[in-house]
C-alpha cells in the first residue's frame, strides 16, 4: 500500500507523516516512512541541487526533470522494493507536488509534468491525503521553524495561496484517489483525521 502526505509549505505534512507511519506501526504494519524530493541516496543528493543555492539557477523545464529524476530514483531504490516485499509506503509528497508546484510556477508546463510522469513515473500512491492550510497560517508556522531549505521563501502568500488552490482542484478531480484534510487544529487533531481516511484504506 502506497500513502502519499501532500499540502502546501508549512501545512504539517512532515508531522503527519511521521505520525501516520508511527500509527502504523503501533497497530503492527511494516511502514517505510520517505519523502520527496529525495528519499533514497541519489534522489537525497538531487534534492541538495533543488533546494540549495540560487533557485533562478534552473529553468522552469531543467527543474522538472530534475524533479523527476530524483522520482525515477526514489521509486527504484526506495518505493518498488518496499511495496515488493509488502510493506506500507508513507511518502511526504510525490507526484502531485511537481503537477502542483512545477505545474502553477509555469502553467504551460504541466503537459510536460504528465507526459514525464507517464514515461518514466508510472505509479500513482493508493491514497493521497492533502493536508488543506490557509496559506497565512502555513506560513506563519513556516516562519517558526527551519529556514534556508524553502525554496518560495520570498515569493510569499501568493504563490502559497496558488498551490493550496492547485491543491485543492487535485482533489476534486480525483476524488477516489485524492482526500482533503482539515489541517488546523493541534497535530493530533488533524492526525486523527489523516488516520480515520487511511484506516479505510488499510488492508
Ligand atoms: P514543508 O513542506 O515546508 O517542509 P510541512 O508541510 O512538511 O512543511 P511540517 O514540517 O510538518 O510541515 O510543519 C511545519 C512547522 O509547523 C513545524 O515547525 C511543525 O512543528 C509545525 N506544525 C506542524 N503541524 C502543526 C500543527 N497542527 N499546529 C501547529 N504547528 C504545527
Ligand atoms: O517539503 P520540503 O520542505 O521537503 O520541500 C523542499 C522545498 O522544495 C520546498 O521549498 C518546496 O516548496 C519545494 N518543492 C518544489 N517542488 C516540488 C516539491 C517541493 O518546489 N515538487
Amino acid at each position: 500500500l502506497f500513502i502519499s502526505l501532500e499540502g502546501i509549505d508549512g501545512s504539517g505534512k512532515s508531522t503527519q507523516a511521521r505520525l501516520l507511519a508511527a500509527r502504523l506501526r503501533a497497530a503492527g504494519h511494516d511502514a517505510v516512512l520517505t519523502r520527496e524530493p529525495g528519499g533514497s541516496p541519489g534522489a537525497e543528493e538531487i534534492r541538495r541541487l533543488l533546494v540549495e543555492g540560487d533557485p533562478a539557477r534552473w529553468s522552469p523545464e531543467t527543474e522538472i526533470l530534475l524533479f523527476t529524476a530524483a522520482r525515477r530514483d526514489h521509486l527504484e531504490r526506495t518505493i518498488e522494493p518496499a511495496l515488493a516485499e509488502g510493506r506500507i509506503v508513507v511518502s511526504d509528497r510525490f507526484a502531485d507536488s511537481t503537477r502542483v508546484y512545477q505545474g502553477t510556477a509555469r502553467a504551460d508546463l504541466r503537459a510536460v509534468v504528465d507526459q514525464l510522469h507517464r514515461l518514466m513515473i508510472g505509479r500513482e500512491p493508493d491514497l493521497t491525503l492533502i493536508i488543506d492550510m490557509d496559506p497565512d497560517a502555513a506560513l506563519a508556522r513556516g516562519l517558526a521553524r527551519k529556514s534556508g531549505e524553502d525554496r518560495f521563501e520570498d515569493m510569499g502568500a501568493d504563490f502559497q495561496a496558488r498551490l493550496a488552490a492547485g491543491f485543492r482542484a487535485l482533489a476534486a478531480a480525483q476524488p477516489g484517489r485524492c482526500a482533503l484534510i482539515d489541517g488546523t487544529g493541534t497535530p493530533e487533531d488533524v492526525a486523527a483525521r489523516v488516520w480515520a481516511r487511511a484506516e479505510r484504506t488499510l488492508p
